[in-house]
């Protein structure tokens, strides 16, 4: 593994840095304010090419690899966690389709995501009665002539109000459990989709999570993606890749933090010296720098891992990317604690965006698995 980024590497992650200071910065704090999903600013990342980084360009692609992926989720995250979660799911089903569709459906939706006729796309996986144990799902589609007739409910889906395509996990044969499960390809403005009510969240409140309703719900068969009964092992070989994106979120996130604390640190004088004499305060700032180096390595080396993969060239990368996730996320909680601490009781006030840090990283040891279930993957690759 060669740990030097590529030019192509250093040239995309300026190139978002530039972006998300230029365009999101300014309105990163009035989109959380306003629980508002900034469609425009979406229509752009696509038009810069990052809504499929890793789909190759003869699907309208950006042939990028994953290391790709993740340093532009991390410059994405560096400045709105809301933004960058939207585009690492829309990133997560554009590969999902790449990887396990037939050549009609790559042809048929990848365009369309990557050059964001489709603004996002979603990933719907978790129901009422089935988070954590994804394999217990109700939501059904069974066959009827040429149809799969879907009906059931999913909640907390990530852009669900504005994807022109998810990926939804069915039940397709109630006898095989987790081997019953299928995966159907649900093209926004299908009848029988009832975009449901949208969540007020602590954070990320710029990202859309709805409630979906299948009301029979008719998908055309060809619909189905990879084979029936595979719908499991793909929404979980899809959320590997996934987890990366969280894992780079996480460390966006971060950086913003150890910045901030710096920053606050070196202009906040009390006792007669700025803050950052303090060696309290140096210690929070030294602990997040190192853990923001080591979360960052493990990110980059997990997406290094999934290309490989891809390339035959490696073994699977599930473990790595379950490791990168759950060190990064939980490293990321500590250094917004730390950010908010160092800050004071301006840490706790909405006039610096530590406050939104500290709430906008909080579900990032939630969501495409928790640390729990992170630990439990971990450990099954080791025993
Ligand atoms: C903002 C947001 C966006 C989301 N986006 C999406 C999306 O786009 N698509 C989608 O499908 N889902 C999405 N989710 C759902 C998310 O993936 C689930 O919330 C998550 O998987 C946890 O499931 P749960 O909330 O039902 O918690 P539960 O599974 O009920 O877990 C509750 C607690 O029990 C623990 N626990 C559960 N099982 C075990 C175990 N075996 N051992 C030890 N501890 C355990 C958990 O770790 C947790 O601490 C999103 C959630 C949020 C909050």
């Amino acid at each position: 593994m060669d740990l030097e980024l590529k030019e192509e590497h250093k040239l995309l992650s300026n190139m978002v840095r530039d972006f998300a200071e230029a365009e999101i910065a300014p309105i990163a704090a009035k989109i959380d304010e306003e629980e508002e999903f900034p469609v425009e600013i979406h229509k752009k990342l696509a038009e810069l090419g990052l809504n499929a980084i890793t789909i190759p360009e003869e699907y309208g692609g950006s042939g990028m690899d994953t290391v790709a992926f993740a340093l532009a989720i991390m410059e994405l995250a560096r400045v709105s966690a809301s933004i960058a979660v939207t585009q690492s799911v829309t990133n997560m089903v554009a590969e999902g389709i790449y990887r396990f569709g037939n050549e009609e459906q790559k042809r048929k939706y990848l365009p369309k995501i990557a050059s964001g006729e489709y603004i996002a796309a979603s990933f719907a996986l978790t129901e009422p009665w089935a988070g954590s144990d994804a394999g217990s799902i109700r939501t059904t589609a069974t066959k009827e002539g040429d149809y799969y007739v879907i009906n059931g409910s999913k909640i907390f889906i990530t852009s669900g109000a504005y994807a022109g395509v998810m990926m939804v996990a069915v039940v397709t044969d109630k006898t095989k459990g987790k081997h019953g499960i299928s995966v159907l390809l649900v093209e926004k403005d299908t009848p029988g989709v009832i975009i449901g009510k949208e969540e007020k969240k602590m954070g990320q409140r710029g990202s859309n999570t709805v409630e979906i309703a299948f009301d029979n719900c008719k998908v055309p068969l060809e619909n189905l993606l990879g084979n029936e009964g595979d719908g499991f092992k793909i929404m979980l070989a899809d959320l590997d890749g996934g987890r990366i994106g969280i894992g780079a979120l996480a460390c966006g996130v971060m950086r913003a933090c150890l910045e901030e604390m710096v920053k606050y640190s070196k202009g906040r004088v009390q006792f007669g010296q700025p803050i950052a004499n303090f060696q309290a305060i140096q210690w929070m700032i030294a602990d997040t720098a190192t853990e923001l180096e080591a979360a960052e390595m493990m990110v980059l080396k997990a997406a290094y891992l999934k290309d490989l993969f891809l390339q035959g060239k490696g073994g699977r990368f599930t473990k790595e990317a379950s490791m990168a996730k759950l060190f990064a996320t939980e490293a990321a909680n500590r250094a917004a604690y730390r950010a908010v601490q160092v800050h004071g009781g301006y840490g706790y006030s909405r006039e610096f965006p530590v406050e939104r840090f500290y709430r906008d990283i909080r579900v990032t040891t939630i969501y495409e698995g928790t640390s729990e279930i992170q630990r439990i993957v971990i450990a099954r690759h080791l025993m």
